[in-house]
């Protein structure tokens, strides 16, 4: 493949014409279709330091049998149990959490695998010649091969400790792509994206003279892949793309579109804030080049998160920030660095919080996030029929793949004041434009009230959202 490191010229490219490429589009997948199957299949690692997460023993997924559901073989009640914020009452009402595209909750092992750290772990990493130097060390690289395992990847090294997804997408627009970039070179993203896989583009293509091409979708809110393809041509040295909507919950045809950027011999960046707790994930199987992740959408703490690159592309990038931790040798003349991933791990990481991580991810395993997939797909499809119940609720996207999101709009009332009486009946949703106002303003909006989804509502929950609104609609 020739790629934006080996490229000398455009003539490189071997450009197809149009026929050409809608052919090769053709070839990649006759009809739309669910992601690929992926050989995924979740590792428990085991923790370096003596601690066990609780299991759940999952296998097939019914999600409903008679009146009782399921995730995978486990009782859904249990299941709930796990969340000891799922018991809070708000202003006396028992919470309903339909803000998961914000945030997630945390399963009772997280917590407890935060304080086991702090109580038995707690040390910096990596330097050291103590036992708390070595368990802590071990229980924050014990994370790292869980969040590699969990996400397909072929190691360890390919996985680098982040903030969070923003911080991700910063890193790779900063430390890979802009030292790419001339003036006139492009960037290719879609209207689907949230702010944090548009803004980052947009200062270094400032900085440098590049430009960004917008992928459009079609009235359902999909990607319209002819006019993706159609973005590539010799300018284009870099594509980012968002896996699932944070604000209509399409899923996208992500693994097609790596084969059109990657048909052009350009590298592509997927964002998976809002797939990695809903669908299973393979970076290998996808062939992404650069993979972003949040672990508080995937109810690990906040201030942690992952970014998934190929070996090459961790090689080729510059550092990210500079400091201790991140270095193999310094003199006042040069530096020489770690390799990945430590080169892009300056000073002192969010330890606990990968710790914390590592656990929210074996909690996922153990339910099996092909089982949460099934459940949360009976979920949206019940939780879609029972709004569309309700007078005057327009539903916004509408993709024959989604995941999570309910975004809508109802006639005549605005969206804040929707959410405010849904708040005081102890439901909580976030109404807004969701950090991804292009996509919004095409469909005419300025915002949606978005319940989204996880594997621990219920149907009655669901059922409790539309009577509600129903009141409202009143
Ligand atoms: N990308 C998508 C699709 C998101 O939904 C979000 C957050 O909602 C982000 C990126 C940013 O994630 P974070 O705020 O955790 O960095």
């Amino acid at each position: 493949m020739i790629t934006p490191e080996t490229r000398s010229n455009p003539s490189d490219y071997g450009l197809p014409d149009e026929n050409e490429l809608l052919a090769r589009i053709a070839g990649y997948f006759p009809e739309f279709s669910e992601p690929p199957a992926t050989s995924y299949s979740p590792t428990v690692v085991p923790l370096g330091s003596g601690y066990r997460a609780p299991t759940h023993n999952a296998s097939t997924p019914p999600p409903k049998s008679g009146n009782a559901l399921y995730i995978g073989n486990v009782p859904h009640d249990k299941v709930r149990a796990d969340f000891p914020i799922l018991s809070e009452k708000v202003d006396g009402k028992p919470l309903v959490w339909l803000d998961n595209a914000a945030t997630t909750q945390r399963p009772r092992a997280v917590i407890d695998r935060l304080v086991y750290y702090y109580e038995h772990e707690n040390s910096n990493v990596h330097r050291g010649a103590h036992t708390l130097a070595a368990r802590s060390t071990d229980a924050y690289e014990d994370a790292r091969k869980k969040v590699a395992a969990f996400i397909g990847a072929p190691s360890a090294d390919n996985i680098v400790f982040t903030r969070g997804t923003t911080e991700g997408l910063n890193l790779i627009a900063q430390a890979y792509v802009k030292p790419l970039l001339s003036a006139g070179d492009e960037i290719v993203l879609t209207i689907l994206e949230h702010h944090a896989n548009i803004v980052p583009w947009q200062i270094i293509a400032e900085e440098t003279g590049a430009v960004l091409r917008v992928a459009p979708v079609d009235e359902s809110g999909q990607i319209i892949l002819s006019e993706y393809a159609k973005l590539f041509n010799h300018r284009t040295r870099f594509a980012s793309v968002t896996h699932v909507s944070n604000a209509l919950g399409t899923v996208t045809p992500v693994a097609e579109l790596v084969a059109i950027a990657h048909g052009f011999g350009v590298r592509i960046c997927v964002d998976g804030a809002q797939s990695i707790s809903h669908i299973p994930v393979n970076v290998t199987a996808l062939d992404a080049d650069w993979f972003v992740f949040s672990g508080h959408k995937i109810f690990a703490p906040t201030g942690i998160g992952a970014v998934y690159g190929k070996t090459e592309v961790l090689e080729a990038a510059k550092p990210y920030q500079a400091g201790g931790n991140m270095i193999a040798d310094v003199t006042f003349e040069r530096t020489e660095y770690q390799k990945a991933p430590n080169k892009f791990e300056a000073g002192t990481g969010n330890i606990a919080d990968a710790v914390g991580l590592g656990a929210a991810l074996d909690y996922v395993s153990s339910l099996g996030i092909e089982n949460i997939a099934a459940y949360e797909h009976f979920l949206l499809e019940y939780g879609t029929e029972q709004l569309r119940t309700v007078p005057g609720l327009r539903i916004i996207g509408n993709a024959a793949t989604k995941t999570s999101v309910l975004s809508f709009v109802l006639d005549g009332h605005d969206i804040q004041d929707v959410a405010k009486h849904l708040s005081a009946a102890g439901i909580a949703i976030r109404a807004g434009h969701h950090c991804a106002q292009p996509i919004l303003r095409h469909f005419g909006l300025e915002g949606t009230a978005r319940p989204s989804l996880a594997f621990y509502n219920t149907p009655d929950e669901l059922d409790f959202l539309a009577a509600t609104i129903k009141e409202i609609a009143r």
